[in-house]
């Protein structure tokens, strides 16, 4: 059974709770690594600068604490293998809807590979409330 290395593990828990809890459903049956969590300042500036984001501190999800949007990639990491990123995405969102009917989250979530224009697979961010 995979599981998370010591860095994935402090990263996730710098992450919103139902994010924690879904990740560590998925972990038992596909692997994969955690590439970011929560964002301090000059991190979420260097994201900026490299191009992993478009948004400056504090207005990306990842600046909130806990970190509303996690990054995961599988593991190993093959930057040019899209489906299996679409598979993990795929898999996270099933068992996302499993443990809403569950009642174990109440999150929803939005992923960064279905944006239009800038593709950001790694990128699951919680839904805001809508009322
Ligand atoms: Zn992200």
């Amino acid at each position: 059974m995979p599981k998370f290395s010591q860095q994935s593990q402090l990263k996730l828990a710098t992450c919103h709770p139902d994010l924690q809890i879904v990740c560590r459903a998925l972990i038992k049956q596909y692997d994969f690594t955690v590439l970011e969590g929560f964002r301090a300042q000059a991190a979420q500036e260097a994201a900026c600068a490299r191009g992993a984001s478009r948004l400056h501190w504090p207005h990306s999800a990842h600046n909130q604490q806990p970190s509303r949007a996690i990054d995961i990639a599988p593991y190993p990491l093959d930057w040019q293998d899209i489906r299996r990123f679409q598979e993990m995405i795929f898999r996270f969102d099933a068992l996302a809807e499993y443990l809403r009917l569950k009642r174990k989250i109440s999150s929803r979530f939005i992923y960064g590979g279905y944006w239009a224009g800038l593709r950001d697979w790694p990128h699951i961010e919680i839904q805001e409330e809508t009322k």
